[in-house]
């Protein structure tokens, strides 16, 4: 087979796992990142003044019953067990998360076993909405006014910036509450923390006589030519000039502060309540509970709209998005040599095991195309 030049546009886990599958097929790869570092959102940096491992753009834990992936990541960095145990304050106390049965006997002054929590968040569900369709309605059907009002109504508009009844019921899960004292805040397998941090990992894959990094270099479409082939892990809309319009975004403002000891006890600590501005504080140091240090480093984060030139973090999947999307879609279809991965070439939320697996797919149905001398896709998993 002949061998390829491919350019990688981004250089996260979309760009380092597409990339190095195809340079250990032989292929010339070559990623190109805006920023100044690689592992894009997952970006992990240690503070200089306390030597903790702080996530720059907000806390990554690494979860997936995807055996392949789990094994993948391994192969590039040793994991620490990491269990993910998210607090919540909201109305002057300190609850726990997910709601579970903990949540809801502190909430209510109770000591109910399983059975008799159920029946007792079913009598407080309101059963006259039969088929939810706002976020409010989905929360009121399944768990009641007191709990949606304490721990969802806040955070939620706070995190979207529209209140719940202008949102989507897809949003919350169909019973977003336990009625067992599990408060693993995932129900992933597997379930770790890079012991060196993301950044680390990913250079780590990037690491392979066939692949060139090039940092602090954003590319376009003039600057794309001459390639094979290009897999972009940017937005879609900057692609086409944003001529369609700009897809929408919430972009988070981490204020940072730091202090001797310990701040809070744990690594994330959601604030529900609709006037305290921030969604959570993140103590990073507790994100590596393996390591001990005096000082330690804190995020307060605020979600706000996203507008030019800030980083896009979670998309807004609402109807005039989608709108936009498919006809944004519709154009990448149109062109040939290019495919469009990752959260940010498809607009949508991807945790990094879903990413990894796709980034897997995505290049080995490269490979297969170029065997079978076929074209390859604008997308290998639909956006819409
Ligand atoms: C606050 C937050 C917390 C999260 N926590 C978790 C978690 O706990 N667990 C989990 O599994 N997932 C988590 N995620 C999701 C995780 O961040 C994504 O899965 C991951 O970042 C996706 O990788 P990616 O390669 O698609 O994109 P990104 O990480 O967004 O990387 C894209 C890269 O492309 C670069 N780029 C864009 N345009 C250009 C251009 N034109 N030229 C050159 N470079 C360009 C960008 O600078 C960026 O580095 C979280 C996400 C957020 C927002």
């Amino acid at each position: 087979m002949k061998h390829r030049h491919i350019l990688l546009v981004g250089a996260s886990f979309s760009g380092a796992v597409i990339g190095r599958e195809l340079a250990e097929a032989g292929h010339r790869v070559t990623v190109a990142e805006a920023r100044s570092h690689v592992a894009g959102n997952c970006h992990t940096e240690r503070d200089p003044e306390t030597g903790v491992m702080v996530h720059i753009y907000g806390p990554h834990i690494f979860h997936t019953d995807d055996v392949e992936v789990w094994a993948y990541v391994n192969r590039f960095a040793q994991f620490r067990p990491y269990t993910n145990r998210v607090k919540i304050t909201a109305r002057g106390q300190v609850f726990s998360l997910p709601v579970n049965l903990h949540t809801i006997n502190q909430f209510f002054g109770s000591t109910m076993r399983p059975d008799a929590a159920r029946a007792f968040i079913a009598e407080r569900s309101d059963t006259s909405i039969t088929d939810p369709q706002t976020f409010e309605e989905q929360a009121l059907r399944f768990i009641g006014r007191e709990l949606y009002e304490t721990f969802f109504k806040g955070y939620t508009a706070k995190q979207w910036g529209r209140h719940p009844h202008d949102l989507p019921a897809s949003i919350l899960k169909r019973l977003p509450v336990r009625f067992s004292y599990d408060d693993n805040y995932f129900s992933h397998e597997f379930q770790g923390m890079p012991a060196h941090g993301y950044t680390a990992l990913v250079q780590t894959m990037l690491d392979h006589p066939n692949i060139e990094v090039v940092l602090n270099t954003t590319i376009d479409q003039a600057a794309a030519s001459g390639y094979d082939h290009v897999f972009y892990s940017g937005p879609i809309d900057a692609w086409f000039g944003h001529a369609l319009g700009r897809l929408a975004y919430r972009t988070l403002d981490f204020h940072r502060f730091s202090c001797e000891g310990d701040y809070q006890g744990c690594a994330v600590m959601n604030y529900a309540d609709k006037d305290i501005p921030w969604t959570r504080i993140t103590e990073h140091k507790h994100l590596s509970p393996w390591e001990s240090h005096e000082g330690s480093v804190l995020y307060r984060e605020h979600p706000r709209e996203c507008g030019p030139g800030d980083i896009p973090y979670y998309p807004i999947r609402l109807v005039t998005e989608k709108q936009m999307l498919a006809e944004y879609v519709e154009r990448a279809q149109a062109v040939r040599g290019i495919t469009f991965v990752g959260r940010l070439g498809t607009y949508r939320y991807l945790d990094m095991d879903v990413t990894v697996r796709e980034a897997l797919d995505t290049a080995r149905h490269y490979l297969a195309c170029l065997e079978r001398g076929t074209a390859m896709p604008a997308f290998t998993t639909s956006p819409l």
